[in-house]
């Protein structure tokens, strides 16, 4: 039955689609359409050409309805004009090996490379999706005609054939146009969605959540780094001050100051997250011993003299407590750094706040590694 095959080709194209948008949605960010990505689609775009000339639907002896096409507006649609070219170098080659080289293997041979062609020139020139769709699905079907007028010998053969061709071509690429549309603005929303959940809203850092994937990772790939790893843990002196003096808004607006400070003085191979309230945390992996308190002396002293501008334009100023702890040197277990920094954040807190505090390593009776500190950094 005709509609059993045109679903069956439909199918064809939801499944190239998703499959697609499945790619898509494992790359980091939406807007990085990565050469692989490209690469990969464009061969998934003609693969899905090629099967779409193998499931042609024959209507009458001369008729047939051929969603061939689709497959270079959907690459014309996500990738542009190389890509594009190259589905239909891809469609073309198999049709041109499939058909042999009669008058009608090479027409439609032709015929599948200049509507390529077309199609990927007006992905370069039309920027607006429906635009692109609504130009590229009339030049397929000009392309599907004149290819008709020049196999056919009957004219009203070739016209008939292209009137039921256009028709069924043109239902189809509308409903394919919804299908296209639906899984971009998923995959939009999951990129979003994704992106939220792994960053602090308040601060644009790394949440919690994406801190203890980072540092599973760490931890997991340990033999990899050969320096030294390190954790600074920062807390905020008398936070809960500033809020009930000058509103938790206020607050906010020193919280998302801080986690600029924090991006401006780390690099950006740290990795710097807001682990709780007036909690944050640097992690680096490359920082080198004689190093590591002059980072951790730089955001302190950075913080010190910063001018939090608030909201009634009053300036105050803030200080933080900072707890350094390392692997291997404060730490054996890479496991216990958190809890080591914490630990040394607690003492700086304990013993002045507004000070550097660095978590020593100190062996057990029973070999064990344990921490203590050292009080040797304090604020100037
Ligand atoms: P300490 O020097 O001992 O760290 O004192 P502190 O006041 O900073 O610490 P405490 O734990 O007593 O208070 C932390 C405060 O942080 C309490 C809470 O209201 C505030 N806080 C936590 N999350 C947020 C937030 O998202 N926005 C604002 N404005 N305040 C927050
Ligand atoms: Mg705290
Ligand atoms: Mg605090």
């Amino acid at each position: 039955m005709i509609i059993n095959q045109v679903l069956i080709n439909i199918c064809f194209i939801i499944v190239c689609i998703s499959l697609s948008t499945q790619a898509s949605m494992s790359k980091t960010s939406v807007l990085n359409t990565s050469m692989r990505f490209c690469l990969l689609s464009s061969v998934l775009n003609g693969l899905l050409g090629i099967v779409l000339i193998m499931n042609r639907v024959t209507v009458t002896t001369d008729a047939f309805l051929d969603f061939r096409y689709i497959a270079l507006v959907l690459s014309a649609s996500n990738l542009g004009l190389i890509w594009t070219l190259l589905t239909g170098v891809i469609m073309a080659v198999y049709h041109l090996v499939h058909e042999g080289m009669n008058l009608t293997g090479v027409v439609e041979t032709l015929a599948i490379l200049v509507a390529a062609a077309g199609c990927g020139l007006l992905a370069r020139t039309v920027k607006i999706k429906w635009k692109l769709w609504l130009a590229a699905v009339p030049w397929c079907i000009v392309v599907v005609l004149l290819t008709q007028l020049l196999i056919q010998r009957n004219d009203d053969v070739a016209l008939s054939g292209s009137v039921i061709q256009a028709g069924g071509f043109i239902v189809v690429a509308r409903l394919v146009y919804f299908y296209v549309n639906f899984m971009s603005e998923l995959n939009v929303h999951y990129h979003s969605y994704r992106e939220d959940s792994l960053k602090d809203h308040r601060t644009g850092l790394n949440n919690v959540r994406q801190f203890d994937e980072r540092f599973k990772q760490i931890a997991s790939r340990l033999a990899e780094f050969d320096g030294i790893i390190t954790m600074l843990f920062i807390d905020i002196d008398f936070f809960k001050r500033i809020n009930d003096r000058y509103g938790h808004q206020n607050g906010d607006i020193v919280l998302e100051e801080l986690g600029k400070i924090l991006i401006s003085s780390c690099s950006h191979r740290d990795i710097v997250s807001r682990n709780g309230g007036e909690e944050f945390s640097v992690v680096m992996t490359d920082c080198p011993r004689d190093k590591i308190m002059t980072v951790a002396e730089r955001i302190r002293t950075a913080v010190e003299n910063y001018s939090f501008r608030l909201y009634e334009r009053q300036i105050i100023h803030i200080t933080v407590s900072i707890g350094v702890a390392t692997y291997p040197d404060s730490v054996r277990d890479i496991n216990k750094l958190l809890e080591a920094a914490d630990a040394a954040m607690y003492e700086a807190k304990r013993s002045g706040r507004n000070k550097v505090v660095l978590a020593k390593p100190q062996q057990s009776a029973l070999g064990k590694p344990q921490v203590n500190y050292d009080w040797s950094v304090e604020n100037s």
